[in-house]
Formats: C-alpha cells, sequence, structure tokens
C-alpha cells in the first residue's frame, strides 16, 4: 500500500507498462512496427536480459533511431534507476509539475511508464 521503492538496475533494463501496453510505433513515419520491435528487441538484448546499443534502423523508412526514441503508444523506455510507486494514492499520471520537481530533485530527465499487472 503506497510507499516507493528505487531500483538500482545494474544495468540497462527495459522498463514496461505491463497489461497497459498498447504496440509501438515508427517515431518518424508513425508505422505499426511491433512485429518488427520484438525481434528488434531480441536482437539488442544482452545474454543477461539487459541492453548495451539501443541504435537500430526503422523497418518501415529506414530512419535511424534507437530503441528508447521509439513512439510507445502506453510510456515505455529503457532506465538504469526507477522510481517505483505500487498502489499510488494519488492520481496517475503525475501532473508535469510533479516530474519536473522530481527531475531538478535527481537532475535527470525522467520518463513515466505507467504499469499494470
Ligand atoms: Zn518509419
Amino acid at each position: 500500500m503506497g510507499g516507493y521503492d528505487v531500483w538500482d538496475i545494474p544495468s540497462t533494463a527495459f522498463i514496461d507498462p505491463g497489461e497497459n501496453w498498447c504496440g509501438v510505433r515508427c517515431p518518424v513515419c508513425g508505422s505499426d512496427i511491433e512485429d518488427w520491435w520484438g525481434d528488434a528487441m531480441d536482437t539488442a538484448a544482452l545474454p543477461d536480459g539487459y541492453f548495451d546499443a539501443l541504435a537500430v534502423t526503422m523497418p518501415c523508412c529506414s530512419a535511424q533511431t534507437d530503441l528508447n526514441a521509439l513512439d510507445y503508444v502506453e510510456a515505455a523506455g529503457f532506465a538504469r534507476y526507477s522510481l517505483v510507486t505500487t498502489d499510488p494514492e494519488c492520481e496517475l499520471p503525475l501532473p508535469p509539475a510533479s516530474i519536473q520537481a522530481l527531475e531538478d530533485l535527481l537532475g535527470t530527465d525522467l520518463r513515466q511508464v505507467i504499469a499494470r499487472y
């Protein structure tokens, strides 16, 4: 109930929205790339399940980008640290001002991933 955890991840991990997953699109041309994405993730993953190089070439329009920059329909992304709150007592998503305050505090950019499992 409430509270939060800080995950200090030993390497770069993919933070996914669980049951909230709604697919992924090309950030350049907007094509649905979900089928390609699964293979791309398998290719990019290291044997331990973490990630190192994220650079990819889009199958749809040949754009050069990276897996963290894709247009995840429900937010997802790669992280080394994760602030995790379970059963939050406030409305989600957190308002931009709250995210900004956390970013200022931590000195890094944050991405809010709302996961359901
Ligand atoms: Zn594209």
